[in-house]
């Protein structure tokens, strides 16, 4: 596989391309940045630069270092795209449509992921690499490519945002900027397992994208089974990074739960996750387990779901009940990196 000979320019901003070699003078810059977030798809679309910028960028940049290995459609609208990477490594990337019509990009910031959650396909897999900003905004522009205009990001593809900050703060950095792309920070979600570090980072220095957190449950000696990140990131520390971010970013953060079949879905389980969300301004999130093979979880059913649900309701809790989107062609939430190319 060919490494990447030329500059990757999808994860720079207005500034940083002024000061590519020729590009001068400086508004140059903003204008390669326009283009680039309105999906140009090469340099000698963009019609006012002088030709002879045109060429040379050709020569020594890339409007994308990454390509589309595949495009899969779920009947359910859900599109997903298998990315490979200029160093050959492989990532996927997943556009989901609510039933209003909102449609929201599921980026990855990692190949891979080491945080090993028991449950999930993405742990799995290990982590081969973490994603340079480029690499995380070329998903968003190959989704809107194969889509049209999306609404949301949502950081909840493969891999963990806060062992990768630099980079998703990069990328938001070059979507969120008004001269190019322009998206609002209010429509990007990180979603983390609960790295607390990464949690005071993003209250105190930004920016204030809503925040997730993959609680899965309460229960501080089965969190550790299922997520070894609670070691180092108890569950009351990890209550009081929420509540600071809540009131850094003014925004309410999502908790959010993989639902196991007879593992996290009783009434024992209800009452810490309650005890948890007490005193939180926190809108509660719950995902039926999407069904990954070889690993020892089973799917809950409906009754055991709307059970859960009703006893989080009747303590007052913020809850949905997540429909199940994607899973004909692996894109739900925790399949991600089941590589199916034919
Ligand atoms: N690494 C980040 C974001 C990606 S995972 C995080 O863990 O938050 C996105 C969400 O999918 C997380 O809430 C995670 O707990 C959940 N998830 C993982 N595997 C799943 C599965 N098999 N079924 C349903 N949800 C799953
Ligand atoms: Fe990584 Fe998130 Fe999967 Fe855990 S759930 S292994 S943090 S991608």
């Amino acid at each position: 596989m060919a490494t990447m000979d030329k500059i990757s320019v999808a994860g720079l901003l207005p500034e940083e391309l002024s000061a590519l070699p020729g590009v001068s003078p400086q508004f140059r810059g903003k204008q390669i940045f326009k283009w680039l977030g309105n999906g140009a798809a090469s340099f000698q679309e963009m019609r006012n630069l002088p030709q002879h910028l045109r060429d040379s960028l050709s020569e020594t940049a890339a409007v994308r270092s990454s390509q589309i290995a595949q495009e899969l459609r779920d009947p359910d609208g859900t599109v997903k795209l298998q990315i490979t990477l200029h160093d050959g490594a492989c990532i996927e990337t997943v556009l989901l449509t609510d039933s209003s019509g909102r449609k929201t990009a599921c980026v990855s910031c990692q190949a891979g992921c080491a945080m090993g959650c028991a449950f999930c396909q993405t742990g799995k897999l290990g982590l081969a690499r973490n994603l340079d900003a480029a690499e995380i905004v070329e998903q968003f522009l190959y989704l809107e490519q194969v889509s049209g205009k999306l609404d949301n990001i949502v950081f909840m593809g493969m891999g963990e945002p806060m062992m990768n900050l630099s980079a998703v703060r990069k990328a938001v950095a070059v979507l969120t900027h008004p001269e190019g792309r322009g998206l609002s920070a209010r429509r990007i979600t990180v979603s983390t397992s609960g790295i607390i570090k990464g949690i005071y980072d993003l209250a105190d220095n930004g920016p204030h994208m809503r925040l997730a957190v993959s609680l899965t449950t309460a229960d501080p000696e089965l969190r550790e089974r299922l997520m070894p990140v609670t070691k180092g990131n108890p569950l009351p520390e990890l209550q009081k990074a929420i509540a600071y971010y809540t009131e850094k970013s003014k925004k309410r953060c999502t908790l959010e739960a993989a639902l196991l079949a007879g593992m996290n879905t009783g009434t024992a389980s209800a009452e810490r996750l309650i005890e948890f969300a007490r005193g939180l301004d926190v809108h509660i999130n719950l995902i039926p387990w999407n069904p990954v093979p070889g690993l020892p979880f089973a799917e809950p059913s409906a009754a055991e779901c709307t059970a859960f649900v009703r006893l989080l309701e009747k303590a007052r809790l913020n809850v949905t009940l997540r429909t199940r989107r994607g899973r004909k062609i692996g894109g739900a939430c925790g399949q991600l990196g089941k590589i199916t190319v034919e």
